[in-house]
């Protein structure tokens, strides 16, 4: 009796047992199917939303691994989903019924520290390369949620704390190990395969499956200074006011993001505001003089009544964890995601009303500060296409309880329109949800066609299909 696994076209196909065998004994790694130990966690992943069974799971120990599952599910025809670190929106780490190449037993970083680059696997999270890099004293941008991973967030462009001042993680991005489509490993970088390089700045994991990156890393901390400062929601519009016309005065190691949501029960807040509604400005200063973040932050601290201001230095690598337990995974997400060029009066109104009636107390509001260094790259640079976006709102309709979808998926679908109107159109790739397909194109803009081209080279059956997809394009 063989296995019988979905293939890409939705089919099913029974696979003999002696390939499968012959798949199994091939992996340094393990081959897990439904009934075996670990399953469960290999297929779990940070949206509890997604509930997909996988035949499948390859569990890679190396690049021949992975060469050989790719080579597996071209063969086969099947149904092929990739997971880094298993943390995007949309689910497409994991697929119904078809074979799963997961990559988290991947996890090594090297850091050269002389040259100031780092060697990071397919599946390590960003604590894990934060970790490394900072016992040298160095970093790369990231995001700010340590257990995302690297290879997602760097594929569909990456930003964090250190954006304004050194980019996008793809930014810092110096070379990769990508096995093709054909199976192949093959190196990306500006010498080879430029066209592959370029396409997987930005482009997801459309082209092959990244099982090595090389970054350049920035001398940086080991303390930034950091914090909250947190104001009453009936504050906001006075505070954000404030804010937009602030933040043009500030260097490029400053960066201020906020967010919306209800006051958790944190210990330096009274517990007469927990539960209630505010605004929460999350500043970072990572320049070397922390007396010098102090003058910079000053002005934005000594504004309105704050409930509380908790900016102090904090070792970088533990910044980087600080918003881990409002992120937890497990709960019940649908996000809805615009970039803007300014905050707009009318943008401030629509945030603030919908944040007086959010439908859940893990429900957040957030807002990301970017340009800087993202902003000097130009559009056609890299395939992350909008860079003259400034900011990215990210509503985080986020709960626990399956009797809520519809509320919650309702009021961020509701907030989503209310800001439209504001946005600039794009959209960043990573921020989408599995219902949005139809957005792809907006958030490559102009670059879209050039990736059609480059998908048709690199994966001209769309193997690679899970994914915010690109579509192969023939060649003209
Ligand atoms: C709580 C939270 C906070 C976040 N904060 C930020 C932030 O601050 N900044 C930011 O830029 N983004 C942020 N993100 C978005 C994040 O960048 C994306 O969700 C990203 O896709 C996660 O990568 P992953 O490897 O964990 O995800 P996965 O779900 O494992 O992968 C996502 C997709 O990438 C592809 N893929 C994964 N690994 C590989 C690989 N090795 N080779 C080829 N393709 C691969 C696959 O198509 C897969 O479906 C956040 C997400 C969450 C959930």
């Amino acid at each position: 009796m063989g296995v019988t696994l979905t293939t890409s076209d939705g089919g099913r196909s029974e696979i003999a047992s002696d390939a499968v065998e012959q798949l199994r004994s091939g992996l340094h790694g393990s081959l897990l199917a439904p009934d075996m130990p670990g399953y469960d966690e290999a297929r779990t992943i940070w949206n509890a939303m997604i509930d997909r069974r996988p035949e499948l799971i390859a569990r890679c120990a190396d690049a021949s691994d992975v060469a050989l599952a790719v080579r597996f599910a071209r063969e086969h025809e099947l149904l092929l989903a990739v997971r880094g670190g298993g943390h995007n929106i949309a689910g497409n780490a994991v697929c119904e019924g078809g074979l799963l190449i997961d990559l988290s037993p991947m996890k090594a970083v090297r850091v050269d520290s002389a040259a100031r680059t780092a060697r990071v696997e397919g599946g390590a999270t960003l604590a894990d390369f934060d970790r490394e890099a900072q016992t040298s004293g160095l970093a790369t941008p990231l995001g700010i949620n340590s257990t995302t991973g690297v290879a997602g967030l760097t594929l569909g462009g990456g930003f964090g704390w250190l954006s304004r001042r050194f980019g996008l993680t793809i930014d810092n991005l110096l070379s990769a190990d990508v096995v093709t489509a054909r199976g192949e490993v093959v190196r990306a970088s500006s010498d080879e395969n430029p066209d592959l390089f370029w396409a997987i700045r930005g482009g997801g994991g459309n082209f092959g499956v990244v099982t090595s990156f090389e970054f350049q890393l920035h001398p940086v901390g080991p303390e930034v200074l950091s914090g909250l400062i947190i104001h009453p929601l009936d504050a906001a519009g006075d505070v954000l006011r404030f804010y937009r016309d602030f933040l043009p005065t500030t260097p490029e190691e400053f960066v201020c993001w906020f967010v919306m949501r209800k006051a958790p029960p944190l210990p330096f807040l009274p517990p007469e505001w927990h539960g209630r509604e505010i605004l929460a400005l999350a500043v970072c200063y990572s320049g070397s003089s922390l007396a010098e973040g102090e003058r910079v932050a000053a002005p934005l601290r000594a504004f309105g009544k704050p409930i509380a201001d908790v900016i102090a230095p904090h070792p970088y690598a533990a910044w980087q964890t600080i918003l881990d337990p409002l992120l937890t995974p497990g709960l019940r997400n649908y996000w809805k995601s615009h970039d803007f060029r300014e905050v707009s009066d009318g943008l401030i109104d629509a945030l603030i009303a919908h944040a007086r009636t959010l439908p859940d107390p893990n429900t957040e509001i957030a807002f990301a500060q970017l340009g800087g260094a993202v902003s000097r790259v130009a559009n056609e640079a890299t395939a992350y296409g909008h860079r003259d976006g400034q900011f990215v709102l990210n509503v985080h309709g986020r709960w626990d309880d399956r009797a809520k979808d519809a509320a919650c998926i309702g009021w961020a679908r509701e907030l989503f329109q209310a800001a439209a109107p504001f946005a600039t159109g794009n959209v960043y790739v990573n921020f989408l949800t599995q219902d949005e397909g139809d957005r792809v194109r907006a958030a490559y803009g102009p670059n879209y066609d050039r990736l059609g081209k480059i998908k048709s080279k690199y994966d001209p059956d769309n193997l690679f299909r899970l994914n915010q997809n690109i579509r192969p394009l023939a060649y003209a």
